[in-house]
């Protein structure tokens, strides 16, 4: 999605062969090989408590130490006996992905690059507003998918990330701004978007999983209405989508006529505009309190005319939505320029003066390349031939 991952700006990024080498390294270390209890749905963390003997009533207490304390030791869970947090301890592990470097943005926004357990990363990126904190996090390693305004876009996939791995970052992000639900009502995150790396709805089953358990009531607690996935357009998973999590739903739309979305986000090709916004208008529980959010990169000479303005308003007549107007955030090598700030300012009018919120997204964490489409990890694909040799040490 837009908001992608970067190399931090004051490391040095490595070059291919040495991001390739430090990975074969990581990945050749000794392994923890005890089965890890974090990003495990209730029932089957259920299902494994109960292979070691142990009564249903434990799934609770256990889940409630994991999410809504946050526990990573079993030493800490007091309601437990001591030999049962010692026996716990021998069986399983907590994980959470090791945190390589964590980025302070003068506007509060907070970058975290974090390695899991195979060697690749990925960035979680924590946005402070007045009256929210949001959360983004991503789905895959690299993007299968090559939108050219996007930087993601230029690092091919490397894997779909795990239930855990994903659960993983909201669990980094709730350690370091003690946002668990113990901490009292003010909780610092208050808002998830899946708009990091990759695309969501090609890893839904992992996605889903996790964000059942962050909106789990006992545990992390946050309601789906403070989730939003963002979609480049992936229109035969966007009803399961709705159906199954009833999260907020959030497109990458970014152009009005096939010709320049071909361009811009190449799903087109496969799922035009007419079809998208057909999957748009049946979007489970769709209504005026539930909108659907149109992302829309603003690129001089492209995308940004009055005239594209005039044809957004009528190709989304009837959905409820609003518009995120994205001024352009240019990363090494881009072809793009960002549309100048009279031109944005006359395309949003065109769309509010149609009815629709057309806020224009002031960019976060720019010092520390955090923006939005900014963002690109080091993680490079393994050949099969260094993936055997890994597996046989
Ligand atoms: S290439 Fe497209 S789908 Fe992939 S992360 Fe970038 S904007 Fe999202």
């Amino acid at each position: 999605m837009l908001r992608t991952m970067s190399t931090a700006p004051d490391t040095v990024p490595a070059s291919a062969p040495e991001a390739r080498a430090e990975l074969l390294a990581f990945a050749g270390r000794p392994v923890d090989a005890r089965p890890d209890l974090l990003g495990l749905e209730r029932d089957a963390l259920a299902a494994v408590l109960d292979g070691i003997g142990l009564p249903a009533f434990r799934t609770g207490q256990i889940w409630h130490w994991l999410y809504h304390r946050g526990a990573t030791d079993f030493q800490t869970m007091t309601t437990l006996a001591k030999p049962l947090r010692a026996r716990l301890a021998e069986t399983f592990r907590i994980s959470r992905p090791s945190v390589v470097t964590r980025q302070d943005s003068i506007d509060g926004t907070i970058k975290w690059l974090l390695r899991f357990a195979d060697g690749n990363e990925a960035e979680a990126v924590f946005i402070p507003e007045e009256d929210r904190g949001t959360l983004c996090v991503s789905s895959q390693v690299g993007c299968t998918l090559t939108c050219s305004f996007c930087h993601t876009g230029t690092q091919r996939l490397v894997r779909n990330l795990t239930s855990a791995e994903i659960v993983g970052q909201v669990m980094v992000a709730l350690d370091h701004l003690g946002a668990y639900p113990t901490g009292g009502p003010n909780r610092p995150l208050t808002n998830i978007v899946l708009m990091g790396m990759g695309e969501p709805l090609y890893n839904f089953d992992n996605v889903a999983s996790a964000m059942r358990i962050i909106m789990d009531g006992e545990g992390v607690a946050l309601s789906k209405r403070r989730i939003t996935l963002s979609t480049s357009g992936v229109v035969p998973m966007m009803a399961q989508c709705g159906a199954d999590l009833g999260v907020n739903l959030a497109i990458s739309l970014h152009a009005t006529t096939d010709t320049v979305r071909d361009d811009l986000v190449p799903i087109n090709r496969k799922w035009p505009i007419a079809e998208l916004l057909d999957a748009c208008r049946r979007y489970p529980g769709l209504n005026n309190a539930r909108r659907i959010t149109f992302e829309y990169v603003m690129l001089a000479g492209v995308n940004d005319a009055p005239a594209d303005a005039r044809r957004l308003v009528a190709l989304i007549e009837g959905i409820p939505a609003k518009i995120n107007l994205i001024p352009f955030n240019p990363w090494p090598g881009s072809k793009y320029v960002c549309s100048d700030p009279d031109t944005i300012e006359r395309f949003a009018q065109i769309v509010l003066a149609a009815g629709y919120a057309s806020p224009v997204r002031t960019p976060r964490g720019r010092d520390i390349l955090a923006a939005c489409g900014q963002l690109k990890s080091e993680s490079a694909k393994l050949t099969r031939r260094e993936a055997r040799s890994v597996a046989a040490e």
